[in-house]
């Protein structure tokens, strides 16, 4: 019998799922699909099968992941796709926090789930969804490998230097306070993929990765290890982001709460859901931010410009990490499409080799693509992150081989 080479896998969010279906013989899609609103009466279920193109929804209450995952699989048995399938190879998850202990994809076993457990008081939100996630999985399929891929473990490789805090290491190690790091497997994926366009091997390039979606995160990698990034021990710490503020002066928490009268829970929401370019302006999606610039909206242009000041800050900061650079990498939904903030994060730095060629950077497309002029001494690149991909390829080099 030949060995089965398909991977599902699954982003277990607290109230959503997504997942894919890949068939790792070619790196293919066979099934996409999202489950949304678990928990509520007007969960949604849509689900595409990648080879028939058709497209369907369930709507209606989904109690709970086990029943999400459990219509997930119906709708991939319509397909002939069905989890009980023998050419299913296992099932990838991601996972957003693996601490310091976990610097690869694991199989789950039960320490594995216990670990995962014991790290929720640093991801009290994604943790246990994802563990939820694992559990089902699990539950619909026992005799299957389940693979956790973490968001932190491309950079667990950071040296103390950049992991720690300036604070009392004995105090920082009791409550496991340092820098982990979020969007790894994105981090992972773009600067290799940034090599091979370079036409290099990642061991020979140092790679500045600029992940900016809703939430933001930029990474130094040198020879294909990453040796700093901009989240922290949660990803509110660096740029600014959709909702999230990124780096503050950390009185200013001080201040909310005995100046402002706020409590730590309403503190924590104004800076993870309420700030950023949202709380700026009122608009967290970029293609909005820029209509309204076009338009001349002030408080619009003052947001773009926060952003991009931060954004620019940290190109500084890995370059003199670095301290040779070969290539920048924008990705995620706005440095993959926001041509003007591609733009105007690299506008100045001339002196740092860095420049922007405004044809290439108008063209749109999906492949990973090169935008500094050719006579520019750092490559600027567009490289599409693909993190399901990723999970995927990890899932099934742990598993997959007979
Ligand atoms: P992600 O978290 O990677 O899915 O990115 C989502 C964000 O990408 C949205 O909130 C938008 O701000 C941004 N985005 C998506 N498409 C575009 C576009 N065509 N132009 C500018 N920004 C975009």
């Amino acid at each position: 019998m030949t060995s089965p080479t398909r991977v599902l896998v699954l982003n277990s969010g607290s109230s959503s799922v997504k997942y894919q279906l890949l068939d790792m013989r070619d790196r293919s899609r066979l099934a996409v699909g999202l489950v949304e609103r678990i928990g509520e009466r007007t969960s949604r279920l849509k689900h595409t099968c990648v080879g028939s193109g058709e497209t369907r929804e369930q709507n209606g209450p989904m109690a709970d992941h086990g029943a999400a995952l459990k219509a997930v699989a119906g709708e991939l048995a319509k397909d002939g796709l069905g989890l009980d399938s023998p050419e299913l190879a296992a099932i990838g998850h991601r996972v957003v926090h693996g601490g310091e202990f976990f610097t690869e994809p694991t199989v789950v076993d039960d320490t594995v789930l216990i670990e995962i457990e014991r790290l929720i008081p640093v991801a009290p939100l994604h943790n246990p969804a994802n563990l939820t996630g694992i559990r089902t999985a699990q539950e619909l399929r026992p005799d299957l490998p389940q693979v956790a891929v973490f968001d932190t473990a491309f950079h667990t490789t950071m040296p103390e230097s950049a992991a720690r805090y300036a604070i009392d290491p004995r105090i920082a190690d009791r409550h496991r306070i340092r820098r982990y790091g979020f969007h790894g497997t994105s981090h992972a994926y773009v600067s290799r993929e940034t090599a091979r366009l370079l036409g290099k091997d990642p061991s020979e390039v140092n790679v500045i990765v600029l992940h900016l979606g809703n939430g933001a995160s930029a990474s130094a990698v040198r020879g294909g290890v990453c040796v700093d990034t901009s989240m922290g021990l949660t990803p509110l710490e660096g740029l600014v982001m959709g909702t999230r503020s990124g780096d503050l002066d950390p009185a200013v928490i001080f201040h909310l709460a005995r100046v402002g009268g706020m409590d730590m829970d309403e503190i924590d929401t104004l800076l993870n859901k309420r700030s950023g370019l949202f709380g700026l302006c009122g608009d967290n999606d970029m293609r909005e931010i820029r209509r309204r610039v076009e338009e001349g909206d002030e408080q619009a242009k003052l947001a773009f410009d926060i952003y991009i000041h931060r954004l620019k800050k940290y190109i500084g900061a890995y370059y003199a990490v670095l301290g040779r650079v070969d290539a920048v990498a924008f990705t995620a939904g706005v440095g993959e499409n926001a041509a003007a903030v591609r733009e105007a994060a690299v506008a100045g730095l001339e002196g740092l080799g860095l420049a922007v060629d405004a044809d290439l950077n108008a063209v749109r497309g999906d492949e990973a693509r090169l935008i500094s002029p050719d006579s520019a001494r750092v490559a600027v690149a567009v490289v599409p992150t693909d993190e399901e991909l990723e999970i995927a390829t990890q899932t099934y080099a742990l598993v997959g081989r007979e």
